[in-house]
């Protein structure tokens, strides 16, 4: 399975996931469809399936102009059915999602909107998503509750340490200037950092990150309770 980043919009990604063998491909959260287009164009594969982590315009935004062009599948929670833009396949917490050579268990982590979901890709340990778990951050709570998310995010966290963690935006820097004034002695935090930057300075996304890079370093991974994930969430709000 090959994937391809694609920047959309202002900072957002959008991910191709392709079958190189069988020339099918998946996107996951297109913002748009051009910059889409152009990487299926590319890569000359027939785009079989859209996925969608939640139902924010910066996620959906190309999935009528994409479903159109390649006539694709869009796959979404059931509960968002009336909110995603044309959707075919809904799909519930904890179910296995499976077509041709792509198979990726659904988890339902509300706390961003109440119908967020995770696509993960286990046998590649490549986990999309969305605005629940950034790199070295979490996505604002919009429509859930403070207890929704910090569930979400544990529920994340317990996947194997070296599953790869695609995100919906890059956050990444101004995330790791929160970290750094809330844990400043963090050496692996400081590391991560210095990493995050190169990659920026050459145009480079910081994404993917790992599940252990964000449990050593992401504040709100590390977060002991719900009160202090709670008042970290706050802070960062202001910050
Ligand atoms: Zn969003
Ligand atoms: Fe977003």
């Amino acid at each position: 399975m090959e994937i391809k980043i694609i920047p959309c919009l202002n900072d957002n990604y959008s991910y191709l996931i392709f079958d190189k063998n069988k020339k099918i491909a998946c996107v996951i959260d297109p913002s748009e469809a051009k910059p889409v287009i152009e990487i299926i164009e590319k890569n000359k594969v027939n785009l079989r399936y859209i996925l969608n982590t939640h139902h924010h315009y910066d996620h959906v935004g190309g999935n009528i102009e994409l479903k159109k062009k390649y006539n694709s599948k869009i796959i979404g929670f059931k509960d968002d059915k009336d909110r995603i833009p044309e959707i075919d396949i809904m799909v519930e917490n904890n179910q296995i999602w499976k077509e041709e050579n792509f198979e990726a268990k659904i988890y339902h982590i509300p706390g961003h909107t109440t119908g967020h979901i995770a696509f993960h890709f286990f046998k590649e340990k490549k986990i999309f998503t969305g605005d629940t778990l950034f790199s070295l951050g979490c996505g604002r709570i919009f429509e859930g509750t403070y207890k929704q998310m910090f569930n979400s995010l544990n529920k994340i966290k317990r996947l194997p340490v070296d599953t790869e963690i695609y995100c919906g935006h890059e956050y990444t820097l101004q995330n790791a200037n929160f970290c750094l004034a809330n844990d400043s002695a963090n050496p692996k935090l400081i590391e991560k950092i210095s990493k995050v930057k190169k990659k920026l300075e050459n145009n480079l996304p910081t994404i993917p990150s790992t599940l252990a890079e964000e449990i050593e370093c992401n504040i709100f991974l590390k977060a002991k309770d719900l009160e202090s994930f709670s008042k970290l969430r706050d802070l960062k709000d202001n910050f």
